[in-house]
């Protein structure tokens, strides 16, 4: 029988699992606080607990904290890291040092059944959910984890496909009895599932992204099959009915294609879809990937499109690429070292 895993757990599984053995209530707190603020590695380092609650924990479970398999660093600093699921799955975690911001990209899925056509994890297809435990472990194990200051979810995988454990790592990275960090350090992006993002906003307060790319429904639907069970007009509906108070930021991501997506029809239809909605529209030049029918627009490209959206009232920068040299599109490390293993 393999151990299971206790780094990962919410205060309510930790506190079943310690009614289950019959222990004291206040114990699920005390290994909440050695899993979430002391960092134990192992269960034998939670020395406040009983002889007795060690042992019987440790006869079930583990802390279950995994490092990561390889790690590449590009000229700009940024980093990517791969942790290895199982023999054949690998998923794939970014660390982006800006000035005094240091954030980490996380994984939710290994693969995705998104299939948006421009993405390389896409082209994996779905191999399984990851656990709120493998979300967190993404964030923990890095030897950046200290100076981390702020956290995306925007690596691997679609987060409302998988609701239930990314709602689990949100509220351990919030809670006072977790690690406790603003929800306004953290960033969950989505391609928009209708039937759960009303849910996301309720459970949470983190910062809603989602991934618009084109304001044309016809043309979105080519990109990102999504489009056709999610209209990203029904998901705009939803954001504009909701309140996201002062603190809480919607965004809309938009990867730039060369000659597709960045025409004055486009920033004009950008206005009009967009209209009501207080956002920022982050643009992200697409990075080449191999075998893509999409291309890169230049930097003036660029410049001219936000300028055309900020000239029309919309608040558009550029995000800057990074770690083009290490492969840093979403799924391309994870690709190539899993055709390693097969
Ligand atoms: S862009 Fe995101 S949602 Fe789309 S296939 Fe890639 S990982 Fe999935």
């Amino acid at each position: 029988m393999t151990a299971d895993r206790l780094f990962g757990k919410t205060l309510k599984e930790l506190d079943s699992i310690t009614a289950a053995e019959s222990l004291p209530s206040y114990t699920a707190r005390q290994i909440a606080g050695w899993l979430y603020k002391r960092e134990a590695p192992e269960i034998s380092a939670m020395t406040d607990l009983s002889l007795k609650a060690r042992s019987l924990l440790e006869a079930k479970f583990v802390t279950g904290l995994t490092p990561p398999s390889s790690e590449t660093v590009s000229a700009d600093g940024t980093k990517k890291y791969l942790f290895r699921i199982d023999d054949h799955r690998f998923i794939e975690t970014a660390v982006i040092p800006d000035r005094e911001r240091v954030t980490v990209c996380l994984s939710v899925q290994a693969g995705c059944r998104m299939g948006c056509h421009f993405c390389m994890t896409g082209k994996q297809g779905f191999q399984g959910n990851l656990t709120s435990g493998d979300i967190l472990n993404q964030f923990r194990s890095l030897p950046e984890h200290p100076s981390l200051t702020n956290i995306v979810y925007m690596g691997m995988g679609e987060p409302l496909d998988n609701l239930e454990e990314v709602l689990k790592s949100l509220e351990i990275l919030t809670s006072e009895w977790g690690y406790g960090w603003s929800p306004t350090r953290i960033t969950v992006s989505t391609v928009g599932i209708t039937a759960r993002i009303k849910e996301f906003l309720e459970s949470t307060r983190c910062h809603l992204a989602v991934s618009l790319h084109t304001p044309f429904d016809a043309e979105r639907q080519a990109l990102m099959p999504v489009q056709k069970a999610h209209p990203v007009k029904e998901v705009l509906d939803i954001i504009r009915a909701f309140d996201f108070g002062r603190q809480r930021r919607v965004s809309f991501e938009y990867i730039v294609f060369k000659g597709l997506n960045d025409t004055p029809a486009h920033v004009k239809e950008l206005a009009r879809i967009l209209n009501g909605i207080r956002c920022r529209v982050n643009l992200i030049r697409f990075h080449a990937v191999p075998g893509s029918e999409y291309s890169s627009p230049g930097m003036k490209e660029m410049e001219a499109f936000r300028d055309s959206l900020n000239d029309r009232g919309i608040t558009a920068t550029i995000r800057a690429s990074r770690g083009e040299d290490i492969s840093a599109a979403c799924g391309l490390l994870s690709t190539m070292e899993q055709n390693k293993t097969l």
